[in-house]
């Protein structure tokens, strides 16, 4: 008997592949917004691989470019709800085992991709991990959803929420709610240290240089150590740092559209350049000063953010900022010494 499954025979590697690439660039309702894990495999792949694993070979060539042609339309990230295509793909992997739910064990589950297409492809899943985080991470994500995502009659918010809104999902409502309550509390604990600007954003962000001292003995001017000087490269927003020299002295100011090339920085492989002398730190010199403890840092800029805005604005760092970073710093060190 002949059984060979479809992946042994032939796999649309190439359009999977180009899936799993753009899947990278989304992130509302994908399950790397739960919690970083770092080989999370993408859903694409491991949702192709596992059917493509789980059904037979093709017995001729039409029946072959069908089933490929399908593997590359259920690979895609807008798929992953189509009742049509994953219904499909359910009844053919039934259908392959004698209409038998399958067993799928993922021993080292990471970050659940391959648990989680396999429970969408109607396998019977099973996951493992060693590391308590993963625990936690596969417990989110195959294992809360299905048990708490529905509203159910002995709930006794359910006559709440199906009056409310019958779509509404309790999981969810819950991770809102007490979410909430996390972010209240870490409010009154640290807020201020995110001080609001006059338009209502507050800092999400500092970003710092890395100095060392001119080496031109008529110079010793701070370079801020900057292998380049983006802050938004995007095709609608181009954001960065320029910067210039005033009373022998670097400052930056910060422009949109730059009319100058923001990719070339003042260090490249620890030789650094001085842009108030234009002279040059070679890359051995450049170490040792840090060895030395002669770099120091240099707060350069803010980000910011708007709770009603999209997206990030920018400005320069103040005195100000340096001040509640240094108070942030030194809460942390006392709050470092309460719990030790
Ligand atoms: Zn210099």
């Amino acid at each position: 008997m002949n059984n060979k499954r479809f992946i042994e025979t032939s796999f649309p590697v190439k359009e999977v592949s180009v899936e799993s690439a753009r899947e990278k660039n989304i992130r509302h309702g994908h399950i790397s917004t739960l919690h970083i894990w770092w080989a999370r495999r993408p859903l694409a792949s491991s949702r192709a691989t596992a059917y493509a694993a789980l059904i037979p070979a093709p017995k001729d060539t039409e029946e072959w470019d069908k089933r490929r042609q399908f593997i590359i339309d259920l690979s895609k990230w807008e798929n992953s709800l189509n009742p049509v295509l994953i219904e499909k793909a359910r009844k053919d992997i039934l259908e392959a085992n004698g209409g038998k739910p399958l067993n799928v064990l993922d021993p080292f589950a990471g970050g659940g991709a391959i648990p989680l297409e396999a429970l969408r492809l109607g396998c019977e899943t099973y996951a493992g991990e060693y590391n308590p985080v993963a625990v936690l991470i596969l417990k989110c994500t195959l294992e809360y959803p299905q048990k708490y995502g529905k509203v159910l009659k002995e709930d006794e918010r359910w006559e709440e929420l199906e009056r409310e809104n019958q779509s509404k999902n309790p999981l969810l409502e819950d991770v809102k709610k007490w979410g909430n309550l996390v972010l209240e509390e870490a409010k009154k604990e640290i807020g201020r240290f995110y001080p609001e600007e006059k338009d209502g954003s507050i800092p999400v962000g500092y970003i710092w240089a890395r100095t060392i001292p001119c080496q031109n003995p008529s110079c010793s001017a701070e370079i801020p150590l900057m292998r380049q000087f983006w802050l938004a490269k995007k095709e609608n927003k181009k954001v960065a740092l320029k910067p210039f020299v005033s009373n022998g002295k670097v400052e930056f100011e910060i422009v949109e559209n730059p009319d100058f090339d923001p990719a070339k920085g003042t260090v490249k492989g620890a030789v650094a350049r001085c842009l108030v002398c234009g002279s040059t730190v070679d890359a051995n010199t450049t170490r040792k000063l840090f060895q030395e403890g002669k770099a120091s840092q240099r707060m350069v800029a803010v980000v910011l953010h708007h709770p009603k805005k999209k997206g990030k604005t920018y400005r320069i760092a103040t005195e100000k900022d340096l001040e509640v970073y240094k108070e942030a710093e030194k809460y942390l060190e006392e709050k470092r010494a309460k719990l030790m």
